[in-house]
């Protein structure tokens, strides 16, 4: 069992404990081994309980728990609680400020165990009446359960492309042409039904084959002759087949990958009927229009974009030459800054940006001026290691509420670039959120704005912004505007991109990796990236070393 997943289990036990108000003691003695476990860099599966035992809070009380999960990828306590617990339970732990504790209450005092039973209880003003919970409490309450069953159905682009991957594979087994498509192949941060264009030369056959795949369940009422539609395994997104012939391939592949909007832009209905396209680009050149790339099919501002810039100009995932804004065991981190920079520096990348916690953020193990200092130290010996590539001291600044850093200016001034970021206080109006940005950006020693609005996808919306004015900012400040990439954030959000790339901004491209794996979310920057336009010569990761030194030292 991997490490990520082990504790994503223990962690659910330990909630599970509470809702049931059982087995407090070891709760609070697994509460405390899952910080260690959390943070141990190697495989925890292959330990054995005496070597469990040397992880830092792991008890004898727990041990034997911790070591059948690893073994076994489950363990009769949790099994058993899970099947003691109303499913709707496990929904109400993904509603923000309910702890396990608040569920308990919820589900002893009201009797109420599934959202549409907590809505009604909400509206009846039994949950402000609560202990504990107040009428605040109970509109959030409302409004997340609005929130969480809308985006059921719904999918992180990561979890899109893996999905996506492995029912193109099976469908590969039946099928020789397969084509991704929909809202995947256009990179959208949020997928909402996974589309595939399968071709075949007996159209009617093929329903029947789908359905016969393990895993594909197909559902009846919204089937249509030339469209599979179902669900696949027990995922809740919807899935698309459309299944075509071999002349419709091509046509059908841009037909279900474009937006509606771009569709209509090119005027492609009334022009493509009954005509076999051989391919994409005969559809523009027909047109005399400019090749716009599948991602950027949005029918937004592509053949704007198109007009000043040439395809090629767009940022690759081989143009990056390092990358910024990454933690280690200093802050939150799983590995070592110097596995971090090894991890980076064998991606082909020249240089390895550390940008941990400073010491506001203290639940993410904020540094400590002390800790800069050796950490600084580590940083010099380890650039000795090498010649072609460099570790440059970075830090991601906590922006406090009133918009100043959490250094003074002598520490401030010690890195090579600063990451100025928001992680507390995020419920803010329009002119606060405008107010701290603006006086962060204005700050001489912040080099990139960290994850400019705050969101994060299909869980928390962003803080308002009005982000000309924030890109404005950065360019007046020499500050680089951060697309952070890890695919929970995609922040910058790609539509402001285009506005980025017409002042002159530079976006960084930053996978905040807290772990070697984390490293490889640069990838979906990139594709978002290109999707808002994204150029390789406003990418400030794609600028070599001592140009990017350059743009540091601006002040
Ligand atoms: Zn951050
Ligand atoms: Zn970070």
């Amino acid at each position: 069992m991997e490490n990520d997943a082990l504790v994503d289990s223990l962690e659910l036990l330990v909630k599970l404990w509470d809702v049931h108000g059982i087995n407090e003691f070891k709760a609070k003695n697994l509460s405390f081994s899952i910080r260690g476990l959390d943070k141990f860099p190697g495989m925890i599966s292959q330990l054995t309980p005496d070597q469990l035992l040397l992880i830092p809070g792991v008890g004898k009380v727990i041990v034997q728990l911790i070591y059948e999960l690893a073994q076994t990828g489950t363990c009769q306590e949790l099994e058993e609680i899970v099947e003691q617990t109303p499913p709707g339970l496990l929904d109400f732990l993904k509603i923000k400020g309910l702890g396990a504790k608040k569920v308990r209450t919820i589900w002893q005092e009201l009797n109420v165990s599934t959202f549409e039973d907590l809505n009604v209880a909400c509206q009846n003003g039994q949950v402000e009446k609560l202990k504990g919970f107040g009428s605040a409490i109970q509109t959030s309450i409302q409004s997340q359960i609005v929130f969480i069953q809308e985006n059921r159905k719904k999918l992180r682009l990561d979890k899109a492309v893996f999905l996506s991957d492995r029912i193109a594979a099976m469908l590969n087994l039946s099928f020789d042409q397969i084509a991704i498509s929909g809202e995947l192949r256009r990179h959208c941060e949020i997928i909402t039904s996974l589309i595939f264009v399968v071709e075949t030369d007996d159209i009617f056959g093929s329903q029947s084959k789908i359905s016969e795949i393990l895993g594909f369940s197909e559902d009846l009422q919204s089937s249509s002759p030339f469209t599979w539609r179902g669900f696949f395994e027990d995922n809740l997104i919807p899935i698309e087949i459309h299944l075509v012939n071999t002349s419709e391939f091509v046509s059908a592949v841009f037909q279900h990958s474009a937006h509606e909007y771009h569709l209509e832009s090119i005027d492609f209905y009334q022009q493509s009927q009954a005509k076999t396209i051989l391919t994409e680009e005969s559809i523009y050149q027909e047109r005399n229009m400019p090749f716009i790339v599948p991602e950027m099919r949005e029918g937004l501002q592509e053949f704007e974009w198109a007009g000043q810039h040439k395809n090629y100009e767009l940022i690759e995932d081989h143009d990056l030459q390092g990358c910024l804004h990454n933690h280690s065991v200093y802050s939150d981190g799983k590995n070592t800054l110097q596995e971090m920079a090894e991890a980076c520096r064998s991606m082909g990348l020249h240089y390895f940006g550390i940008a941990d916690h400073s010491q506001y953020a203290a639940y993410a193990g904020g540094l400590k001026e002390e800790d800069v200092m050796r950490q600084h130290e580590e940083i010099d010996q380890l650039n000795l290691l090498w010649s072609d590539f460099t570790i440059l001291k970075g830090i991601e600044a906590d922006i406090l509420p009133d918009g100043s850093l959490d250094y003074n200016d002598h520490i401030l001034s010690q890195f090579d670039y600063v990451v100025a970021s928001v992680h507390a206080q995020l419920t803010m109006d329009l002119d606060r959120a405008m107010d701290r940005l603006i006086r962060a950006i204005e700050n001489p020693f912040t080099s990139i704005l960290g994850h400019p609005t705050g969101r994060l996808l299909l869980s928390r919306p962003g803080y308002p912004l009005k982000t000309h004015k924030i890109l404005d900012a950065c360019l007046a400040n020499g500050v680089s505007i951060e697309l952070n990439a890890s695919p929970y954030r995609l922040d910058l959000d790609w539509r402001h991109i285009y506005a980025a790339m017409d002042k002159g901004v530079f976006v960084s491209i930053n996978p905040d990796a807290h772990k070697i794996d984390g490293l490889k979310d640069m990838k979906y920057g990139v594709m978002v990236g290109r999707k808002g336009g994204l150029l390789k010569a406003l990418t400030l990761n794609a600028l070599p070393l001592n140009e990017l030194k350059a743009f540091f030292k601006k002040n």
